[in-house]
């Protein structure tokens, strides 16, 4: 039997070299790379210092809050584009924070914070191409323009950037990111005529950018492709998460036994399950009960029952698994389960499973020893 490292408790493991790589590809293919790092960086934590180490030019997220503590604690340029208008925009203009602009609303409150600081403020200018969420929508973008050009003039605001979203960059074939970008380029000469001349353009997200739509422009913003995800599906990108749990009890049972609330599993035969301490509350999908598959001493193995609040129940079949013994829910190791089949399994995609690991993993980083 090989000696195997038991665990204490769930563990998700960071590799810092895939994640160094996958943002040396981007940088590769860009002319700067913005490393999107909202949301906790995607679930993976502290990583920022190590993307910038590893080839991103910014620092790109949505919260003022985050912008400033990752402004502050690298010194990079960072971005923010999703505040309220109604946000204290004061803390992030004083740390030289650059802020997405989608309204004159935005836009005064940035100008509040600049008079308040004394600091002029880098802003974005944030277009709508057709995905009807956080940029100015494009009837509201000349006068949008009109009014950053001249508190540029004046002085108060610094033109840094125009940037924009492409609504269908997951399916490349798609005409619409061919007029998109038509529209991006008319909204930045539209800009530059009202004397909003920006330094840096950017529309790109993963999907474009690994397939070099966009990737003309000055930068490039890429969150889930540094983390090993594709929204398009290609194969490009290294795996960057492990997710293991020890199975705490391990039991043999009998046909007919039925398996955790509403017995929603029962065995048909004879055969040994292993309990795990992560659940729903851990973000493994409730939805994946009886879908799911982990990988027991190099097998496939089911996810039985219902998926708990804290615990899944695996059939492990004949394997003679030890309690404490790893049971691998995402990996790299042959026939571990990836992050794509557990967004198969649960109807959804993998950046809402990444975002939902909670924190009561324990985290882990190998790799990247250039920079521990
Ligand atoms: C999240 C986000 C990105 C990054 O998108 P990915 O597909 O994860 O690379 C880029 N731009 C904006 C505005 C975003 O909200």
């Amino acid at each position: 039997m090989p000696t195997t490292t038991l665990l204490a408790g769930p563990e998700l493991h960071v590799d810092l070299d895939a994640l160094g790589a996958n943002a040396r590809t981007f940088r590769q293919r860009s002319r700067g790379l913005v490393a999107v790092v909202k949301a906790d960086a995607f679930g993976h934590g502290d990583v920022a210092q190590h993307l910038l180490a590893h080839g991103a030019d910014w620092l790109g997220t949505t919260s003022l809050d985050e912008a400033v503590a990752l402004r502050q604690r690298t010194g990079a340029r960072t971005l923010a584009w999703l505040a309220s208008p109604a946000a204290d925009f004061d803390p992030a203009v004083a740390a030289g924070v650059d802020v997405a602009v989608p309204s004159l609303a935005h836009l005064r409150a940035v100008v509040a914070a600049a008079r308040a600081t004394g600091e002029r403020a880098r802003v974005h200018l944030h277009v709508d191409l057709g995905i009807a969420r956080d940029g100015a929508p494009r009837e509201a973008w000349r006068e949008l323009v009109t009014f950053a050009g001249g508190l540029a003039r004046m002085g108060v605001v610094e033109p840094v950037g125009v940037m924009g979203h492409l609504s269908h960059a997951a399916h490349p074939d798609d005409p619409r990111n061919r007029t998109e970008r038509m529209l991006f380029d008319n909204a930045v000469r539209t800009a530059e005529r009202r004397g909003f001349v920006p330094q840096v353009r950017h529309v790109a997200a993963t999907a474009s950018a690994l397939r070099g739509v966009g990737t003309e422009y000055e930068l490039v913003r890429v969150g889930a492709g540094l983390y090993g995800i594709d929204p398009a599906g290609g194969d490009a990108l290294a795996p960057v998460i492990g997710l293991a749990a020890p199975a705490v009890v391990v039991r043999d049972v009998a046909a007919g036994t039925g398996v955790g609330y509403d017995h929603a599993w029962v065995a048909d035969r004879r055969t040994r399950l292993a309990t795990m301490p992560v659940g729903y509350a851990d973000g493994i999908p409730r939805v994946a009960s009886g879908r799911a598959e982990v990988l027991v001493r190099g097998r496939r193995a089911r996810v039985v029952g219902a998926v708990s609040m804290d615990q899944v129940v695996v059939d492990v079949g004949d394997a003679g698994v030890e309690p404490g013994e790893p049971i691998t829910l995402v990996g790299t190791e042959p026939g571990a389960p990836t992050l794509g089949e557990w967004a198969g399994w649960s109807g959804t995609i993998a950046h809402d499973i990444v975002t939902h690991l909670g924190s009561r993993w324990r985290r882990s980083f190998t790799g990247g020893a250039a920079c521990a």
